[in-house]
């Protein structure tokens, strides 16, 4: 027998890492001890969170906890199969009923995770003899959702509506048979909204269909944070709303909103949900209790935005750049990626736990620390974290 080694199947595994870690491009993990709330204990030491997406401290809330707990013990650990089969609860079921009602959509949906959501839907909504029309700056798991897709691609520059206009006439001529414009509604690295009204308009004028993932906007855009339609007042009139129950919900899930034939055209052929199990039924309880919570209890979300105006406003008034934000994520722009990691260090030092987004993840010299309000931090833990903010941007010459 001869034995070949001309090939190590494994080599490139070590390789790459260690190219990635030579560029200090490489994801250390840091460790949370104990709940992820608006003060943490990070890497053994007590900091104020700013970075994670738990906007309305919801993962904490003694309803939703209590909620968790007991449907664990009434209906188990485990749903026992995907929902097609054998693993739709009552409980399902119910998460759907209230999340339509409250996002004021015909019919939802629920998806394992918001990620599953966009791998799930967009390569059946669009197939070959179609197109996708993309914003430039939109997620990763809805480029990982169109790149599923075998239709045709089409990018507008970011938040660039001439831009979009032009694709849409493009895709018009070329007769294609149908159009999905997709934009992030919050986008995760700037803050900025997508202009929803202006999209929506274009895609009836061209009969697109529009799909907004609205991850960072549930429970923080529209009155009670019912997500990117309320705030427009477009209740209805956006063809799929995704959404997550990972962010401000404060527990893991994603979602769709829209039409019933949606959901029924979902039920059928959306692949994630159809082939991968569904939530256990603590998530399930957790996420409706999340929702009524919403409802009923107006103060997080109210909190969320004072206390964003205040830290943006104090922010800007140091002397930093946040970019173009009107949300409750504020990035504080620093240029190139060497200070955005020193200005984290130097945060970090000063008890602030947030952190730097770098090339890859943004283009070059659009380096940032990336903010995201948390409703549960006190006007002190504001004033402690703006403090330190001088202090590290003072000490890397950023302000
Ligand atoms: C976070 C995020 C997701 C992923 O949601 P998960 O439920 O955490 O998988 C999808 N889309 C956008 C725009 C996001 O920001």
């Amino acid at each position: 027998m001869v034995i070949y080694m001309k090939r190590d199947p494994n080599a490139f595994l070590r390789e790459e890492y260690e190219a990635l870690k030579a560029n200090k491009l490489n994801w250390e993990l840091h460790i949370l001890e104990g709940p992820s709330g608006p003060r943490v204990l990070v890497d053994g030491k007590q900091s104020i969170m700013l970075c994670s997406n738990n906007y309305l401290n919801l993962s904490n809330h003694p309803k939703i906890i209590e909620a968790a707990i007991n449907a664990t013990r009434e209906l188990g650990a485990g749903s026992g199969s995907v929902r097609p089969i054998a693993g739709n609860m009552k409980i399902h079921m119910e998460v759907e009923e209230q999340l339509a009602k409250f996002k004021g959509s015909e019919a939802a949906l629920v998806y394992q995770t918001g990620f599953a959501t966009n791998a799930g839907i967009i390569p059946q909504l669009a197939d070959k003899g179609d197109v996708i029309i993309s914003d430039s700056l939109n997620h990763g798991s809805i480029i990982d959702g169109v790149r599923l897709s075998r239709s045709d691609k089409a990018i507008y520059e970011h938040q660039d509506m001439g831009q979009l206009e032009d694709q849409l006439t493009e895709a018009d001529k070329k007769n294609y048979k149908k159009i999905l414009v997709i934009t992030d509604g919050v986008f995760s690295m700037d803050g900025d909204v997508a202009k929803a009204d202006e999209i929506v308009k274009l895609c009836q004028e061209y009969g697109a269909m529009s799909y907004f993932d609205d991850a960072h906007g549930e429970g923080v855009l529209g009155p009670h944070g019912e997500g990117i339609s309320a705030h427009f007042g477009l209740e209805g009139k956006i063809d799929v709303e995704v959404g997550t129950f990972s962010k401000a919900y404060g527990v893991v899930g994603g979602l769709i909103a829209g039409s019933r034939d949606l959901v029924n055209y979902a039920y059928n052929k959306s692949r994630t949900w159809l082939l991968s199990g569904s939530a256990p039924p603590g998530v399930a309880a957790a996420q409706l209790a999340a929702i009524k919570v919403l409802e009923s209890e107006p103060e997080h979300h109210r909190r969320l935005w004072d206390n964003t105006n205040y830290f943006k406003n104090e922010l800007q008034s140091l002397g930093f750049n946040t970019g173009d934000s009107v949300t409750p994520i504020t990035p504080v722009m620093c240029g190139d990626s060497k200070t955005a990691k020193e200005l984290s260090e130097e945060l970090f030092k000063n008890g602030v736990f947030a952190l730097p987004i770098v090339f890859p993840m943004v283009a070059q010299g659009k380096a940032r620390i990336r903010t995201i309000m948390n409703a549960g931090l006190t006007k002190e833990d504001l004033d402690d974290a703006l403090n330190a903010f001088e202090k590290a941007g003072k000490a890397v010459n950023l302000i």
